[in-house]
């Protein structure tokens, strides 16, 4: 059966055999679309109806499968990152009937290649979110344990990735939304440097920490993914003129034994699982056997990050979400409806709780009053925690710490207590306040089936580290 060979296969593995006309992209598309249909997860808030048609004509071409690994592999994109003629809600009521008027540059370079979009995923409100569950549109379930999350924001993508509904996925990561999610669904995902990758077109949360990045089954589909989204966009003043080295060639050619691996004992604190703290460490153990230099390290700020986080994200986010007023976007088109209602309406029906409350605090931290006291100073901590990691890159090129001090949490569990959802991104959030490149890959279960996931993080624009490790680690078990 087509479909249970697909839960099997990860891009390389269908682009093999689309070359062998073992199936046609119309089957996969097909094929995937029935379980999104049948799927009871929620990952995905629309599909493409346009897919099928695109697949039929992707087949009218498919000797082009040979020259190129992601021609005619499905897509499904995150609620945020538009798509031409496609609902784009970021899982807000505010946008709900929202249709993208153009579509972003990593999604236009992924079509290039021949990559149809089958649908976009849900998430957490404006990626406001670490376990999905703020969405308009409902919580996303874990597929290895349904009465948990998914993780999030990008949580829809990480399912649909994990329980084969596509087999690539597009997310976006502003404190972790890509690593945290991958490692509670156990997939791989890929937090590009800060200007690796475009961001025209992605619905913006907080502009100096947002990144669009990879989601898939192994770590050399995202390197392919990552190589054919890379590149300055002339769309992003943000986006780097560094060149795009051939990530698949590299990580496959290089040997990973050159690369110093550093652990920073900040990252390793009682709060940890036991069992990820386990996993971890038998990995580590594991490489010291395979002639891996291994060095403890320090990053003395880095307990800083998550503070310095939770300041500038709200402050860019209630920048970024004044445009939702009602007039450009979102309910506008509140008709008949007096002059004082209609204000009511436009202006406090859309957000959820979460989003006012994170636009009420960057208010109030770029108020007059404040400004000094916390965003100047988050400002400065910032420039404490790039220089921390400044000078480990300087002694080591990749830091191996976790994902998550946990494994993905039963729904509602924290949903009550935003600080405690909030710690869900303590190891992650650093990469983003210091613009570096993060890898999160599955390393191994708990006992109850779920998922642990491993972060590598390297300097920025040195992606190629990070990849070839995990590649290493994938393929050497
Ligand atoms: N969970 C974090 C938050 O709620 C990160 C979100 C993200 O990376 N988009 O802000």
């Amino acid at each position: 059966m087509l479909r249970e060979e697909l839960t099997k296969l990860n891009i390389v593995e269908i682009n093999r055999a689309l070359q062998n006309k073992q199936f046609s992209v119309k089957e996969i598309t097909e094929s995937y679309l029935q379980a999104i249909d049948h799927s009871n997860l929620n990952a995905f808030i629309s599909v493409n109806k346009q897919a099928l048609k695109m697949a039929e004509e992707l087949d009218q071409n498919i000797g082009e499968a040979k020259n190129n690994v992601l021609y005619g592999i499905p897509l499904a994109v995150k609620d945020i990152i538009l798509v031409k003629d496609l609902k784009a809600t970021a899982a807000s009521q505010m946008l709900k009937n929202y249709i993208a008027p153009y579509t972003a540059t990593v999604v236009e370079r992924l079509e290039k290649e021949g990559m149809l979009v089958i649908g976009k995923t849900n998430c957490d409100e404006f990626a406001m979110g670490a376990s999905n569950e703020h969405s308009a549109f409902g919580p996303v379930l874990n597929p290895h344990d349904q009465t948990r999350v998914s993780g999030g924001s990008s949580g829809g993508s990480a399912v649909a990735v994990a329980a084969s509904l596509a087999p690539a996925a597009l997310g976006s990561d502003t404190g972790g939304s890509i690593r945290q999610p991958a490692a509670f669904c156990g997939i791989v995902g890929l937090k590009p440097s800060y200007g690796r990758i475009s961001r025209f077109g992605s619905i913006a949360m907080a502009s100096s920490l947002d990144q669009i990045g990879p989601m898939a089954k192994s770590v050399e589909d995202v390197a392919y993914l990552l190589k054919a989204m890379a590149g300055v966009d002339k769309k992003d003043a943000t986006s780097s003129h560094k060149a795009v080295p051939n990530y698949p060639k590299l990580i496959k050619e290089s040997d990973p034994r050159q690369l110093v691996i550093g652990v920073p004992k900040e990252y390793f604190s009682d709060q940890i699982d036991p069992e990820i703290k386990k996993a971890i460490e038998e990995k580590i153990k594991f490489l010291e056997n395979n002639d891996f230099q291994i060095k403890e390290v320090s990053l003395p700020s880095a307990k800083y990050a998550l503070a310095v986080y939770y300041l500038l994200m709200p402050a860019e986010v209630s920048s970024n979400l004044a445009r939702f007023d009602g007039l450009l976007y979102g309910l506008a088109d509140q008709e008949n409806l007096a002059l004082d209602d209609w204000y009511k309406t436009v202006r406090s029906g859309g957000f959820s709780a979460e989003v006012k409350r994170r636009i009420m605090l960057g208010t109030y931290i770029l108020s007059a009053g404040y400004y000094d006291a916390y965003y100047k100073q988050a400002q400065k901590v910032r420039t404490l925690i790039k220089e921390d990691f400044k000078k480990v890159f300087a002694d080591v090129d990749v830091l191996l710490t976790p994902v998550t001090p946990t494994p993905a949490f039963k729904l509602g569990e924290k949903l009550d207590d935003p600080l405690q959802m909030y710690l869900a991104d303590i190891f992650t959030v650093g990469a983003n306040v210091a613009g570096i490149c993060g890898l999160s890959l599955p390393i191994a279960k708990t006992k109850n089936n779920l998922p642990i996931g491993l972060q590598l993080l390297a300097n920025s624009f040195e992606e190629e580290k990070i990849l070839s490790l995990g590649y290493f680690l994938e393929n050497n078990q």
